[in-house]
């Protein structure tokens, strides 16, 4: 039986309660903006995620094959209400919270960027290097933002992003050499820590006038000091797991811009800003109340 509003809209809108996409009470029978929302939201995170959690909240992810295959609008087909049905049957919900906040070394990440930060740390320590805190940022509130540099969509909000220590980017502890790295796609900067020994058993060896570097206090191009240096961006990024992200525009008259120190999360980005909240347990009212209007909440996360 193909859905008609007049006569099913409150059936649906129970089930979207009972899956969390609705906040209780919302059934008044009438199918309006916030239902049709709700089912857009719904089947976007059955389509293209499989973060779920069960009746008590714990993670019940689903396979790959399990994802929803119609597609993604605010349109109730036989095949949603077939999908609603599925994720009934088999007690998932909204993935509201799946990932639980974590903080250790000094920065509060989500649970599992935490643990891969944590273990990068003890690898880049053995190197003769240092990603160790204390960082510039790391979990950030949520709050749409004026301070320049700053993103009200922010994959700090999210728990997946981390700021280095800018400390060591300049006397006394200098140990961030950040090189210019302005490639096809895009201005990135190459970070060289200084090794801790300077034996020739760490990193790599620049004589004198060898490694150039920008320094952002005196806005000038620099020389670094001859010795041996780790290449921290190469290391933070091969394996994949995190990347840096480019400079903003207007970086060489505000050092807020320029992003050297800054490193995010790689895997699962949603789609949505909302949707990233949805994963740390930030709900839909929370954004509201903050001042997130609906464009906001579907715009991409970072
Ligand atoms: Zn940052």
């Amino acid at each position: 039986m193909p859905f008609d509003p007049k006569t099913d809209a409150k059936k649906v809108q129970g089930d979207l309660i009972t899956l969390g996409y609705l906040p209780k009470g919302a059934d008044d029978g009438k199918w309006g903006d916030g239902s049709k929302r709700a089912v857009k939201r719904f089947k976007r995170r059955a389509a293209t995620s499989v973060y779920r959690i069960n009746d008590a909240g714990a993670p019940a992810d689903c396979g790959q094959a399990d994802l929803f295959t119609g597609a993604v609008d605010d349109t109730v087909t036989d095949p949603t209400l077939a999908e609603m049905q599925k994720w009934i049957t088999r007690k998932w919900k909204a993935p509201l919270g799946r990932f639980k906040l974590k903080t250790q070394g000094g920065a509060t990440l989500r649970e599992d960027v935490s643990d891969a930060w944590q273990s990068l740390a003890t690898k880049i320590k053995g190197l003769g290097a240092t990603i160790d805190g204390p960082y510039g940022d790391s979990k950030r509130r949520l709050a749409k933002v004026t301070k320049v540099g700053a993103s009200s969509f922010s994959f700090h909000i999210v728990g997946r992003a981390v700021d280095l220590n800018q400390g060591l980017g300049g006397p006394p502890d200098h140990r961030y050499y950040v090189a210019k790295d302005f490639i096809a796609t895009g201005n990135f900067w190459r970070i060289w820590c200084k090794a801790e020994k300077q034996d020739g058993t760490q990193g790599k060896e620049f004589k004198k006038g060898e490694l150039e570097y920008w320094s952002f206090w005196g806005k000038t191009s620099q020389k670094a000091p001859a010795g041996w240096y780790i290449d921290l961006t190469t290391k933070i990024t091969e394996d994949g797991k995190f990347e840096r992200i480019k400079a903003h525009t207007g970086w060489e008259d505000n050092t807020n811009k320029s992003e050297w120190w800054h490193f995010q999360w790689v895997a699962d980005k949603q789609a949505t800003f909302e949707d990233e909240c949805e994963l740390i347990g930030i709900t839909s009212k929370e954004l509201k109340d903050a001042g997130y209007s609906e464009t906001d909440r579907d715009r991409a996360p970072g």
